[in-house]
């Protein structure tokens, strides 16, 4: 027994000398950290740094860790009272919450959080981090603090301001009092060593009034280093990034800046402390401590929390050309392009686009298809008109053939005569001359026979002209008469006073009056007396022309009234039933209409009505 109580006493003593009393410390170590920082805490800086610390917390730590945090506002206050007074707040409110790191942002926290150790804070570990790294070989702090140096030079700044303002001459460092500066203090003994060819003017620790004149008014080579602003000299605080706000609305050159949060509020940029960064790497440590490790067991070092980062919207406003930023910046706010803004709208634009000329393509070649088809089918038209004109010639034959004898015969007749009067002793030469004239006469009227077929037989394409509708009926009709009178049927034509003026084939449209008469004539064949066949041309209002001819036939059976128009209907023995079908199709490619009635006082009726290009009025009646 005495032997195991000497051997667990040897243990204990081993390991109270192995283990510094750091580690010993740790085994009870709270989850716990206290943040303090130098701010006010009001603008974005530290706020920033606060969300980068949390982040990391809550990424990072396996047990929950309670986060503490305390402003020292050392911008506006300070002092040994001050300090001594909230040392005294800090012991009376942490009393009773033990602490198992103390995290310090800020050179000047780091200052007093060292003063105030040995009486808060004994046995707790220190992380520090926003500090400078003059400050940090100042503050040389002892081997229980560790954390991230950072390292802003006013050299980088002006090295910023020499890609703003290629031309630089003069350097206007804006700021609080030098005293004030927690950031940038160190500064100061950098500007005074001079930097070759730059004049730096210092505007620091001036009212708001008197720095907003000055900036408003400095020269064209020179550029403003802003470092932070903290009162208007009249008593009031306000956040370095809303002063910012204020002095970028007044002045005439582009302002540098050292922090990230002040890109937004006018600074062109330069190279900036990225405040989440700094959080971050603080929260990194801390939890190290938190976890078990020995502060002197983390190095310290210099963290990578400055970046050269510009502003896009600065840039354009003082013309900076991004090639004379330095490698690897960075440049935020830039405006998306058109298609980068409104790449939806664009591209449901662009398909709209493409849509609509498939679209037009698509109606195109259907149109061109169209017109091809419109183009055979008249062609065809054309064709089966002719045969249906050579079938009409042939059924007039018989009295075209009796219209030519006529004029041929008494040209026989005549010449025989004249040969008679020639040989007599004394001719009667004034006889001679009045049979030749009729000779002359006898032959120009078998010439217009002859012209009149031809002109009907002559196969040509379906070709539309301006036409008078009068005109083309009384041809028909002249062509018409001789077989008229030979089938004993009396002709009326009734043609408006003015011309009925409409786009058409003449030939074609001279077809569809002689089928329609001819049929009439067929359908009065039987009838043994008061065969007529009325035509009459009209003018509907300014629309179209309707042509209606009549016959006093028979008529047409009331269910068969649309019928007749279809191709191969007949009655005939030796009808075809194609002469309907064909007037039909022609007044339909001449945009007409064709239909048939009966009338009341019997006989069968066929109006055709085309478009009109003028218009008349009136009518004048013709016996033909
Ligand atoms: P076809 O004259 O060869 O018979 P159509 O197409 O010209 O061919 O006429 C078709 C049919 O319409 C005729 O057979 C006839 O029965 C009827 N028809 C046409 N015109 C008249 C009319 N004026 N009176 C009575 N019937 C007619």
């Amino acid at each position: 027994m005495d032997k195991a109580i000497r051997l667990s006493r040897l243990i204990i003593l081993l390991m109270a000398l192995l283990f510094p009393a750091g580690l010993r410390a740790h085994e009870a170590r709270p989850h716990s950290m206290l943040v303090l920082d130098q701010s006010d805490r009001r603008g974005p800086f530290y706020y920033q740094v606060f969300s980068g610390l949390r982040a990391m917390v809550s990424e990072h730590s396996a047990a929950e860790t309670t986060i503490y945090t305390e402003s020292l506002d050392l911008n506006r206050f300070g002092g040994e009272r001050y300090e001594e007074d909230f040392r005294q707040f800090l012991e009376a409110k942490y009393r009773d919450r033990p602490i198992g790191v103390v995290v310090a942002i800020g050179g000047a926290t780091l200052e007093l959080v060292l003063r105030w150790h040995s009486k808060l804070w004994p046995d707790t570990p220190v992380v520090f981090a926003l500090v400078e790294e003059r400050d940090f070989a100042r503050l040389r702090p002892p081997p229980y603090v560790t954390g991230g140096i950072i390292s802003v030079k006013f050299s980088d700044a002006v090295k910023a301001a020499r890609a703003v303002v290629p031309n630089l001459a003069t350097a206007v460092v804006v700021g609080a009092d030098w005293e004030r500066q927690v950031l940038f203090r160190n500064w100061k003994d950098e500007i005074a060593t001079r930097i070759e060819g730059l004049n730096v003017v210092e505007i620091v620790g001036r009212p708001m009034a008197e720095l907003l004149d000055r900036v408003a008014t400095l020269p064209g080579d020179s550029a403003i280093i802003y470092l932070g602003v903290y009162t208007d000299g009249n008593g009031n605080y306000f956040p370095p990034s809303d002063a910012l706000a204020v002095v970028a609305e007044r002045a005439n050159r582009p302002i540098v800046v050292a922090s990230e949060t002040y890109l937004g509020p006018g600074g062109i940029g330069g190279f900036v402390i990225a405040p989440t960064l700094i959080g971050a790497e603080a929260a990194k440590s801390a939890l190290r401590i938190l976890d078990g490790e020995n502060p002197e067991s983390i190095p310290l070092s210099v963290v990578d929390v400055v970046k050269p980062i510009f502003n896009w919207q600065q840039m354009e406003r003082w013309s900076v050309n991004e090639s004379n930023l330095p490698s690897g910046s960075e440049v935020r706010f830039r405006e998306p392009s058109f298609l980068e803004k409104y790449r939806w709208r664009a591209v449901a634009l662009g398909a709209a686009l493409l849509i609509q000329a498939g679209l037009i393509a698509f109606l195109l070649h259907e149109r061109h298809m169209r017109r091809r088809a419109e183009v055979e089918s008249r062609q065809r038209l054309s064709e089966l008109a002719h045969i249906n004109r050579h079938a009409t010639a042939g059924e007039l034959s018989s009295s075209i053939a009796h219209e030519l004898n006529q004029p041929l015969g008494s040209i026989l007749t005549n010449a025989e005569s004249a040969e008679l009067i020639l040989h007599s002793k004394t001719p009667d030469l004034d006889e001679v001359r009045e049979i030749i004239s009729d000779i002359k006469r006898d032959d120009l009227r078998a010439s217009e026979v002859i012209r009149r077929m031809r002109s009907l037989l002559k196969r040509a394409p379906f070709e539309t002209t301006e036409i008078d509708l009068n005109q083309t009926m009384r041809e028909a009709f002249d062509v018409l008469s001789l077989q008229a009178s030979a089938h004993n049927v009396a002709f009326y034509l009734q043609t408006s006073a003015e011309a009925p003026r409409v786009k058409g084939d003449p030939v074609q449209l001279q077809q569809v009056i002689l089928n329609l008469v001819v049929n009439s004539m067929d359908a009065m064949a039987k009838m043994p007396y008061g065969r007529t066949v009325i035509a009459r041309t009209e003018v509907n209002g300014d629309a179209s022309a309707v042509v209606s001819i009549s016959d006093s036939g028979p008529g047409i059976p009331q269910d068969k009234l649309n019928e007749i128009f279809d191709p191969f209907f007949t009655t005939k023995e030796q009808g075809m039933g194609i002469g309907l079908s064909i007037a039909r199709t022609i007044i339909l490619a001449h945009n007409g209409q064709i239909w048939a009635e009966n009338q009341s006082a019997g006989g069968a009726v066929f109006h055709l009505s085309l478009p009109l290009v003028a218009q008349s009025t009136l009518r004048q009646l013709h016996r033909v």
